[in-house]
């Protein structure tokens, strides 16, 4: 089964770093991206293309829209679509007040089933093809968003989440059935599909040292599933793991005295960091998802991209809802423009797509499958239709290039700009 998709298509094949590098970006105005057997066979403009393909190819017509990659969300929390949109508190606070006891609720199997339908819909509908995400302590919250990502085909990592500590009773797990419930959640489900497990401490705040340690037991028996947690994201939990770790140096330091800090580590927030966790993290291959909605919403501060891609350490961009405002990467990436602007860094549109797609792929070392249209790669890519909103449609008439037309979407659109997502070459 062979399909041409016939439109502008755009991906990334590097970091175009902060001058948007031309040769880091690949644009045919009229190209054609030919699928078979679910991967991107290859990749040209399509009056070339056209005629060499065998009769029997299908073609499908997105001309005028813009074919682009699937968007890859770096950090999210399905159980927290009940509390997006929460009112008035730094990060603890907001734990506490409004994620916790939502977060109880998942304790009933059925509801975690609904929830966890409903989001890997609406990131569908959004446009993200991949994402890494936190359940709640309950293993079924896992099962049931694995069960949700593989009936429909998508490439998804998650966990359930480790917690013994400094929580509600009713949301703890203890370091030995975190333990063992993770375990049987991998053998379960991690390479099922395209599936991937997390192991997921929520921070090490909420872990007890013994926890970390069973986590970090866990890291070393299965190299290559991911670990996901959260890092360095507010002043005040900063100062209260110095306290609840008085021999460590640092918050980074921490993990990595479980063994947790590694390739396939991924840090959502890496707000507050230390050099020597920034040198911690280039060394060891982990990577930073960068949240600017939640940390905008949360008034957490500013991520430093420019610091951290210095060391070339990978960072992908994090919906975090629901401390973030919107599963919407388009919205994400316009957030991450003004969190740069704010520290006089630039973060051109080309950058915006390559933190979204192509990076994001780097940060979970899935760039060899997903990312962008490299022959080979699972052809998971979405079309972006600039005459999505009557704004959009208007401004997106004027741009006089590809950038121009690029920025304008980041800044204008969302996901009513996401006329199809595609799975493997299967509208989703
Ligand atoms: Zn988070």
């Amino acid at each position: 089964m062979r399909t041409a998709f016939r439109g502008s298509v755009l991906h990334c094949i590097a970091d175009p770093g902060e001058q948007d590098a031309e040769d880091a970006l690949v644009y045919f105005e009229d190209g054609m991206l030919v699928v078979e057997e679910g991967r991107v066979a290859s990749l040209g403009a399509a009056d070339e293309l056209a005629g060499s393909l065998p009769a029997d190819t299908r073609v499908e017509d997105h001309s005028g829209k813009l074919i682009v990659p699937g968007f890859i969300d770096c950090h999210v929390h399905y159980p927290q679509m009940d509390v997006i949109a929460s009112y008035g508190e730094e990060l603890l606070d907001w734990l506490h007040r409004y994620a916790f006891p939502r977060e109880m609720r998942f304790a009933d199997v059925a509801y975690a089933r609904r929830v966890a339908e409903l989001f890997v819909d609406e990131l569908l509908k959004n446009g993200t093809t991949t994402a890494l995400v936190f359940g709640t302590v309950h293993a079924h919250s896992a099962d049931a968003i694995f069960e949700a990502a593989l009936a429909r085909n998508m490439r998804l990592i998650a966990g359930k989440v480790l917690m013994d500590t400094n929580c509600p009773e009713a949301l703890r797990d203890s370091a030995e059935t975190g333990y063992t419930h993770s375990r049987e959640l991998i053998e379960r489900w991690h390479g099922k599909g395209r599936l991937g497990y997390a192991i997921t401490p929520r921070f090490a705040l909420t872990s007890s040292e013994a926890q970390l340690e069973a986590a970090g037991r866990l890291a070393a028996e299965y190299p290559d599933v991911w670990v996901h947690t959260h890092l360095a994201e507010n002043h005040d939990e900063v100062e209260q793991i110095a306290k609840l770790f008085p021999w460590s140096s640092s918050y980074l330091d921490v993990y990595n005295h479980f063994g947790l800090v590694r390739e396939r580590a991924v840090f959502a927030h890496c707000l507050h960091l230390k050099d020597a966790e920034c040198g911690l993290m280039a060394e060891s291959g982990a990577a930073a998802a960068h949240c600017p909605t939640s940390n905008m919403f949360l008034g957490s501060g500013l991520f430093d991209l420019r610091r951290l891609r210095k060391l070339r350490i990978p960072v992908g961009l994090g919906t975090d809802v629901g401390g973030g405002t919107s599963l919407s990467l388009l919205k994400t990436m316009r957030e991450a423009y003004k969190v740069m602007h704010l520290q006089q860094q630039p973060l051109p549109p080309g950058r915006a797509l390559y933190l979204a797609t192509l990076g994001a792929a780097e940060a979970l070392y899935l760039d060899d499958r997903i990312g962008n249209f490299e022959a080979g790669k699972e052809a998971d890519f979405i079309v972006l239709d600039p005459q999505g909103t009557t704004i959009s449609a208007h401004r997106t008439a004027l741009a006089g290039s590809l950038a121009e037309l690029l920025f304008a979407l980041i800044v204008l659109g969302d996901d009513r700009n996401v006329a199809a997502t595609y799975l493997q070459g299967e509208l989703a």
